[in-house]
């Protein structure tokens, strides 16, 4: 009699990428240079299809949200302003559907026909009692004059002046405490659906005291956001894209080198020791630490262009719970022991 042959579960990645994916630094974000960064980006992510991963992505959204309150800023006379959530769901469609009719395109052209894209709208909800929510830090949307600032600081919003370039906004950037859509994210990404979800760290929503959930004026950083959902959907590995191909330390420096492998307690002494900035590395180690604590097994951070090679363990910084789990793990994914050492930037 043959032998029952038995299926073997595939791995699910939870890949974040970067805020410039789609309009990438120096671009004006013309539709046409979006579609092009979206075919680019995509063409990576059916070879991680191809190579059997389940997959759930998510992106920034840092400036596309600016382009949208500019646009509700600018238009202000003619159409009502919209809160800050609504411009998040904005962004989380129209992102999300570039990204999934690149994707749906690419698996045609592969003749790849089972394939099934999704974007989730996906809000997270955070702790209305957040510090940060005393103390918002993160600039968002357009430059205004200080006129209009004095307007909108009527109505509560709070307004900072820069330098030499005029006002502008400051939100609150809580804590994520839970990704309302992740029971379907996780079954729909295990029953070999690709989902594109938490875009831009998700539409904050809050529970008010009568329970329902409400948006409110916040934005949640995109690494700690896709940390929690890696966690709560029992991601396998933590891949973040960016457009560094390495972490390094000494970042910066003459003497700056890049990290193959770490684990949550070393990086924990790197933190402590200043070698990633915050609001760019920082977020990302701190997200990794969180994922990797709560069970995670394994984090890459590299580029775009190096996520192939940093699957077969050729590039690219890989982060572990323990010094024994520098070995990769048999079984779910396959990743070779060799690692490159890199001394190069960029
Ligand atoms: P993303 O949109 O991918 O979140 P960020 O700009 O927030 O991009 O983060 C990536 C940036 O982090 C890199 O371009 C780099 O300039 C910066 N960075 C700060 N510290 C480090 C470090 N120690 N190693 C590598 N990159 C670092
Ligand atoms: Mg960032």
């Amino acid at each position: 009699m043959a032998k029952a042959k038995r299926k073997k579960k595939k791995p699910l990645a939870l890949v974040a990428l970067g805020g410039n994916v789609l309009i990438q630094l120096g671009q004006r974000g013309t539709i046409g240079e979006q579609e092009l960064n979206a075919l680019e980006i995509v063409q990576r992510l059916v070879t991680m299809v191809k190579l059997n991963y389940n997959l759930v992505i998510t992106h920034g959204n840092g400036p596309q949200v600016g382009n949208m309150l500019i646009r509700t800023e600018a238009a202000r006379k003619t159409v009502p302003v919209q809160p800050l959530d609504i411009c998040v769901a904005w962004t989380q469609g129209s992102m999300g559907y570039l990204l999934q009719n690149a994707l749906l395109n690419e698996f045609w052209k592969q003749e790849m026909h089972d394939k099934r894209v999704l974007t989730m709208i996906t809000e997270v909800l955070v702790d209305r009692k957040d510090p940060a929510f005393k103390k918002p830090t993160k600039p968002v949307g357009p430059f205004v004059t200080k006129a209009r600032a004095n307007e909108l600081m009527k109505t509560g919003i709070k307004m900072v002046e820069v330098a030499g370039r005029g006002w502008r906004r400051v939100v609150p950037s809580p804590k994520p405490q839970r990704v309302i859509q992740r029971r379907t994210i996780r079954e729909l990404a295990l029953s070999g659906k690709i989902i594109i979800a938490a875009g831009g760290g998700g539409i904050s929503v809050y529970t008010k005291p009568n329970g329902e959930w409400e948006g409110i004026d916040a934005v949640i950083d995109k690494d700690l956001a896709s940390a929690w959902l890696a966690k709560e959907i029992g991601a396998d590995v933590f891949i973040i894209l960016t457009d560094v191909g390495q972490v390094y330390l000494n970042y910066d420096k003459p003497s700056a080198y890049g990290v193959e492998r770490m684990t949550t307690h070393e990086a924990k002494k790197y933190i402590r020791e200043g070698h990633f900035a915050p609001g760019s590395m920082l977020p990302k180690i701190q997200a990794t630490i969180n994922y990797l604590s709560g069970g995670g097994k394994r984090v890459i951070i590299t580029r775009a262009g190096l996520l192939e090679a940093a699957l077969e363990g050729r590039a690219g910084t890989h982060i572990v719970p323990r010094k024994e789990d520098k070995k990769w793990p048999t079984g779910t994914i396959r990743i070779s022991s060799r690692l490159k050492s890199s001394k190069r930037k960029k």
